[in-house]
């Protein structure tokens, strides 16, 4: 998808500070960290949100799982971190190519209870 952020992002057509990368995933941080450990993780393939990923290429979306697990061990967040998929405009998805938010590192602003 030409006009998507994270295809650009994937193609190299726009930087990120990569943490890690598979080859049909990739994990970059957030721009605007909402943690001490925030990281997106996305398949490179692009699918709108993690229900359109699950639903066409379940395999791909164990691959994100694997990458996110790797993420917070890389972090050192290994047991204690939240992964987050919004999805919907309504439950503030803002960037439409599925992502998981690994968080961690401390409260995370991200409604937890
Ligand atoms: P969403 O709100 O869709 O669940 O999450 C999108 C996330 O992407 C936000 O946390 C936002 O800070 C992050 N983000 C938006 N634009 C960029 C960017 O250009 N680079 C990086 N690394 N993160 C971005
Ligand atoms: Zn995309």
């Amino acid at each position: 998808m030409s006009d998507c952020l994270f295809c650009k992002i994937v193609a190299g057509d726009l930087p990120a500070s990569l943490v890690h990368e598979t080859g049909n995933t990739l994990a970059f941080r957030d721009i605007s960290p909402k943690a001490p450990v925030h990281v997106l993780v996305i398949p490179k393939a692009h699918y709108a949100n993690v229900a359109e990923l699950g639903a066409a290429d379940p395999a791909l979306a164990g691959d994100v799982l694997a990458t996110a697990a790797a993420v917070a061990e890389k972090e050192g967040v290994r047991d204690t971190f939240r992964l987050v998929f919004n999805t919907g405009a309504a439950m503030g998805q803002t960037v439409f190519h599925v992502h998981a938010h690994v968080l961690g590192g401390g409260r995370t602003g991200f409604g937890e209870v």
